[in-house]
């Protein structure tokens, strides 16, 4: 597992894409947005810069290693000759069957083949190739360089060695994972999500700010970040996806809060747009 591709090259992919280059694999990164895979080599410069600050890592090793991260906009490009390739596009189901069945295609028979998804099945993914048995999702954290979890999800057909080698993958490069078998949302979205649209409707029914909501959690239950400031920080387009997910596999506790959908409308999508529940501008 020493070549990794990472499609998909916005919020988590950038990241994936840096804690896999700084424990000194070599990465290929295919975004079909030139926008997307510039932002995502500056993302990964500032990582870099801010781990040599830290005296995590020395400035020649830095340089090297980011200077080992490929960029791309070809898919053929970034899955030939892979071990491994995580994709981490948007949360839509056709996107990522049409991805799989492309990485079917384009990668060795070897190639393990990995969903970022936070809530959609591994299994239905797999289905689209000829090897669900490589197949499973590993769901990372945001921010992914400092999120130590990943969970391992099996799907259905997904093997013992391949669950393996994944497991192995995830310590390589510094984290801790857990193994899940496949149900919607895995473990920590279903419970996530559910505990940030609860706050949401909370800020609907006016019970409380966005800001004292948050700080009761943080004081109260030792969140350390707030529920807001976290779909913040997922992005509420993304968070949104989750929730019409959920509430299709799991029913009417997860049906979306309406000012939730009213913000992704108006194109508040948190941090990465400049507004959300909090104003970054
Ligand atoms: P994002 O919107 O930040 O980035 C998605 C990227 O996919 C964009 O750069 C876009 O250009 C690219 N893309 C779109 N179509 C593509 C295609 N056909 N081929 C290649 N690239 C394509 O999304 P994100 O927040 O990084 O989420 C990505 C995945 O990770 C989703 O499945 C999401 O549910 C999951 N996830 C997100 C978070 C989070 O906190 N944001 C956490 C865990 C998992």
């Amino acid at each position: 597992m020493q070549n990794i591709a990472v499609i998909g090259a916005g919020t988590m992919g950038r990241g994936i894409a840096y804690s896999a280059a700084a424990a000194g694999l070599s990465v290929i990164v295919q975004d079909v947005s030139n926008t997307s895979l510039h932002n995502a080599e500056e993302d990964i410069r500032k990582q870099f810069e801010r781990a040599v600050r830290k005296e995590w890592v020395s400035k020649e090793m830095a340089d090297e290693r980011r200077d080992t991260i490929q960029f791309t906009t070809e898919i053929s490009e970034a899955a030939k000759d892979r071990d491994l390739v995580i994709e981490a596009v948007l949360e839509i189901m056709e996107l990522k069957t049409s991805i799989f069945k492309q990485l079917d295609d384009l990668t060795p028979p070897h190639a393990i083949l990995a969903t970022n998804t936070s809530t959609m099945s591994p299994t239905e993914i797999a289905a689209q190739t000829s090897r669900p048995e490589k197949c499973l999702a590993l769901h990372f954290f945001n921010p992914v360089p400092k999120m130590k979890l990943i969970e391992v999800i099996c799907g259905l057909e997904t093997s013992e060695d391949t669950i393996n080698k994944a497991i192995g993958f995830g310590k390589s490069i510094g984290k801790e994972c857990v193994k899940i078998n496949e149900f919607p949302g895995f473990a920590v979205s279903r419970m996530n999500c559910l505990i940030g649209n609860e706050a949401m409707n909370m800020v609907m029914e006016g019970v409380g700010t966005p800001e004292d909501i948050d700080k009761a959690m943080k004081l109260g239950l030792n969140h350390p970040m707030g529920p807001l400031e976290l779909a913040d920080l997922v992005g509420l387009d993304t968070r949104l996806r989750n929730m019409h997910y959920l509430y299709e596999t799991l029913g009417e506790k997860y049906r979306p809060c309406p000012i939730l959908t009213k913000y992704v409308k108006a194109g508040r999508l948190g941090r990465k747009s400049g507004k959300g529940f909090y104003d970054y501008t």
